[in-house]
């Protein structure tokens, strides 16, 4: 009777200490997922940030965001415009492949082609909480909103801020409603620019979004959503609205900067990285993820210094100079991306998606991607593997980068420039190197018929 009693004893321990083994080894494999945060502004350029050499705007934040990781200096996004930046970023694939060509607007009905994946549909292969907050711009129709798309919650606007809502949209039953509307009167709204909706997942919560509040509202919303994914694997994408305009800040912000307006929205932003990163210290977290800070494309171009400034670059907004896809862009990852680099060596933002899948331990087989895996770079560990980059403008390549030589033909003259030499192409050197601009010209027609636009 007692052997007995020992015997199930024996058993009962033994099937207790399994099942800690179990726990701890799912442990661990939990913790092998590292955290992906990416926060994506919107039209801010190049030399906006104390760290990218910006005079008047005091970013401290991101400028300890540098110190504490890597500044990138040819960093690009892959498009010069807000919704194919997007796409691209999201599914490391030239816009051509993801259906999204061009800015959509309230009127559009299409998004992201269902063939293509984003970084949020592929970490849920591996139970990633996932949560977009900010501007979406991949389409505001059920079927193409984030929460389609691979992230459980959304929170912010569905396209830019200069434009307006779609008299279709689902509004939330206790819709807050600003400005004299009613519910009414927003059926017969006339399109009225500036007064966009605030979203949560499908339906309007508000309209029109107060937009000083914006910057605020996603900032809480991001820490909330870190602290509730604390003990698990979590990507959050925060693509803020400013400072696309018209451009906004809070009763805290604005006036503030030496830098008008514009310099206000940018010196949130940076406070609201201050709170994100400040929040993954207090978790003891920022070792268990990895930051990106990065832009869509480059400036407005606008009169008395209200856009931003993408100097030394040439070109803003709209184009292919450096200017306007040349952006600036922050990694921090302590313990695993160096402290206090530079690197001047090609990456993009079709680079995050691979990047990020190797991180995660998801396979991309049978995906095509343009984007490459760029983790032995962001280590310092090896060579960037991207040499050749381009420049698209709807679904054609209008430039294109291969090691330090840029080839753009978007008027009659090609023009050639030695980027290392030249970052602000301002020499062309195409007459005087035919042979050259003849293979780039090859190189360009041959990845063009590869990556073919699928609308
Ligand atoms: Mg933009």
């Amino acid at each position: 009777m007692r052997r007995m009693l020992l015997r199930k004893l024996f058993v009962g321990l033994c099937v207790v200490l399994m099942a800690c083994c179990f726990a701890s080894m799912a442990e661990a494999e939990k913790g092998a997922k590292p955290n992906f945060i990416i926060i994506f502004t919107d039209d801010q350029g190049y030399q906006d940030l104390g760290c990218f050499g910006s005079p008047k705007i005091k970013t401290p934040n991101l400028d300890k965001m540098a110190e504490n990781g890597t500044r990138f200096t040819s960093f690009y996004s892959a498009n010069s415009v807000c919704s194919p930046s997007r796409a691209a970023l999201l599914t490391g694939c030239y816009p051509p492949r993801t259906g999204v060509t061009t800015v959509l607007f309230p009127r559009n009905k299409n998004g992201l082609n269902k063939d293509v994946t984003t970084i949020a549909q592929m970490l849920k292969q591996k139970d990633y909480a996932t949560s977009c907050i900010g501007k979406w711009h991949l389409g505001h129709l059920p079927g193409h909103l984030p929460t389609d798309k691979g992230f459980d919650e959304y929170y912010g606007i569905p396209y830019s801020n200069d434009m307006t809502i779609d008299p279709n949209a689902a509004l939330a039953k206790d819709i807050v409603l600003r400005d004299g509307f009613t519910l009414e009167k927003m059926k017969n709204v006339k399109p009225s620019k500036n007064k966009v909706p605030l979203m949560r997942n499908s339906e309007v919560v508000e309209y029109p979004a107060d937009q000083t509040l914006l910057t605020q509202r996603y900032t809480a919303e991001a820490l909330k959503f870190i602290r509730k994914n604390k003990e698990n694997p979590f990507f959050l994408y925060l693509p803020h609205t400013m400072p696309h305009i018209p451009l906004f800040a809070s009763e805290k912000f604005k006036g503030k900067s030496e830098r008008g307006l514009y310099g206000d929205t940018i010196e949130e932003i940076d406070w609201s990285v201050g709170e994100i990163l400040g929040t993954l210290d207090e978790l003891k977290l920022s070792e268990k993820t990895m930051v990106v800070y990065t832009s869509d494309n480059g400036p407005w171009q606008l009169p008395g210094g209200r856009g931003g400034c993408a100097f030394p670059l040439r070109g803003f907004k709209f184009g292919t100079y450096e200017g306007g896809m040349r952006v600036p862009c922050l990694m921090q990852w302590p313990g695993t991306i160096p402290a206090g680099k530079v690197c001047d060596e090609l990456i993009s933002t079709i680079d995050m998606y691979p990047t990020i899948a190797g991180l995660a331990g998801i396979s991309t087989e049978g995906q095509t991607l343009d984007g490459l895996d760029v983790f032995g770079l962001m280590t310092g560990k090896t060579k960037s593997p991207r040499e050749e980059f381009c420049y698209f403008k709807g679904t054609g390549i209008q430039a294109f980068r291969s090691g330090k030589w840029k080839l753009r033909k978007a008027g009659r003259k090609a023009e050639l420039f030695n980027l290392e030499e030249d970052i602000s192409e301002k020499t062309n050197l195409a007459e005087t190197n035919p042979e050259l601009v003849d293979t780039l010209s090859k190189r360009m027609a041959e990845l063009q018929a590869a990556i073919r636009s699928k609308k």
